[in-house]
């Protein structure tokens, strides 16, 4: 639980996966069956780290500043247009 904290940022994906078993969700602590409803979170966006969070606890830690995700924490880079008009 301690990995999950040390992130710069979070991916946040849609839980793809219906096999009957239950996750602790590294938000709350509490347990989540993987039919209820929740999401996949990945620190740093690297799948190899993902969790099962309650969606609600997500949400929550949207709304009060923590779950940073990429676009909060990296500047967007310029899109493939803006790269080629500036290649000389
Ligand atoms: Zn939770």
């Amino acid at each position: 639980m301690d990995d999950f904290r040390k992130a710069r940022w979070y991916a946040v994906r849609p839980a793809g996966n219906r096999k009957p078993a239950t996750y602790r969700c590294p938000l709350c602590g509490d347990l989540l069956p993987a039919l209820s409803d929740h999401v996949l979170v990945l620190p740093d966006g690297d799948p190899s780290r993902r969790r099962h969070a309650h969606t609600n606890c997500v949400v929550s830690a949207r709304r009060a500043g923590r779950l940073p995700l990429r676009e909060d924490v990296e500047p967007r880079r310029p899109g493939p247009l803006a790269r080629l008009l500036r290649r000389k």
